[in-house]
């Protein structure tokens, strides 16, 4: 149960009351910042034991101590002392809960095995489920997380029941696993300027929605969103080794997309043999020198 939110008996405040410490609140740190501006103040570490009524009307919450909130394997398995309690009074209290599937009995009679909070069992690769021609994807699948990832599993869920139909078809054969392994920024040896180390831009709030339950962010100005965008790591740009570029121009011919250009950025006249200067002559020499050298040892050799 997170949070506990509750407006104190003649008071302005909200307190807000959750299992979690402030490291584990699943909450961003924006959010956070932003219930505080609103007079929020956060009670960490309690879960909720009973809410006290009178006359049929709440009257306050008491709580106990929240000792652990995840197991070894960071599931959610609060654990509390029972003796270390508080009584908060309250004229309201708003719960928010989790989230949990409700099959009813769609699944009925399936081999489909379900987990924490009803979520379906399934092959991360191909979604299929214990009993074959049930696919998953989505919260029902991963439990309570974002619409991209429930569009994401759709498609891959639609192309596994494709293949499944069609005889023949292997269901993992080509499929990509999209496996992506962060960089550790703090250990990555390119320039520290080069990479994505400025920090995001934060919206501005409206003064006049304060208190409101409207969303109060702001649109970015437009020095804001020129930063923002200055954050690209760059990744798709080429650097020319002007050392061995011609200028030649064949690679903009080549792109389809018309994303190679060539721009002049200097001009300048290669010097004539003739006009090289000393340092080069005289290694051209000793160089010529070198070749003759071994040329004669070479044809020595060959014919002794
Ligand atoms: C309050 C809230 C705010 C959220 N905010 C965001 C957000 O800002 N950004 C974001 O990316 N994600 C957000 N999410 C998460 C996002 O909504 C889900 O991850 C996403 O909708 C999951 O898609 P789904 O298709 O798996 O499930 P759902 O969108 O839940 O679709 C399941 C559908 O199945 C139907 N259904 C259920 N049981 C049956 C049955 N027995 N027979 C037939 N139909 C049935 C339901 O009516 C529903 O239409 C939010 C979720 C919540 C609850």
């Amino acid at each position: 149960m997170w949070p506990v939110l509750q407006k104190d008996r003649g008071a302005d405040e909200i307190h807000l009351y959750c299992l979690e410490s402030p490291g584990e609140m699943p909450a961003l740190p924006e959010e956070i910042e932003e219930a505080k501006e609103d007079s929020v103040s956060f009670h960490n570490g309690w879960g909720p034991k009973r809410i006290l009524t009178e006359d049929g009307k709440v009257t306050g919450v008491e709580f106990k101590r929240c000792t652990s909130v995840f197991d070894a394997d960071h599931r959610f398995a609060p654990k509390y002392d029972e003796n270390d309690t508080i009584i908060v009074k309250a004229d309201s209290v708003l719960l928010s809960v989790g989230q949990s599937i409700e099959w009813g009995g769609l699944l009925s009679g399936s081999r489909v095995e379900l987990g924490r909070g009803g979520n379906a069992y399934a092959d991360s690769l191909t979604l299929q489920t214990a009993e074959p021609d049930v696919f998953v994807g989505g919260d029902c699948f991963t439990g309570p997380k974002f619409a991209i990832h429930a569009i994401a599993s759709g498609k891959e869920g639609a192309i596994s029941i494709h293949r499944y139909v069609q005889p023949g078809q292997s269901l993992v054969f080509g499929r990509d696993r999209r496996e992506y392994h962060a960089f550790d920024k703090n250990n990555i040896a390119i320039g520290i300027q080069d990479f994505d180390m400025t920090p995001r831009q934060r919206p501005g709030h409206s003064p006049e929605k304060k208190g409101t339950f409207q969303d109060e962010r702001m649109t970015f100005t437009e020095e804001q969103l020129k930063k923002e965008t200055e954050r690209c790591l760059g990744c798709g740009t080429v650097e020319i080794d002007s050392y061995k570029c011609i200028g030649c121009g064949l690679c903009t011919t080549k792109c389809k997309f018309d994303a190679i250009s060539l721009e002049r950025t200097y001009d300048t006249v290669p010097n004539t043999y003739e006009k090289l200067p000393v340092k080069i002559a005289t290694n051209a020499i000793v160089r010529t020198g070198k070749i003759a050298a071994t040329t004669l040892k070479e044809s020595v050799v060959t014919r002794s």
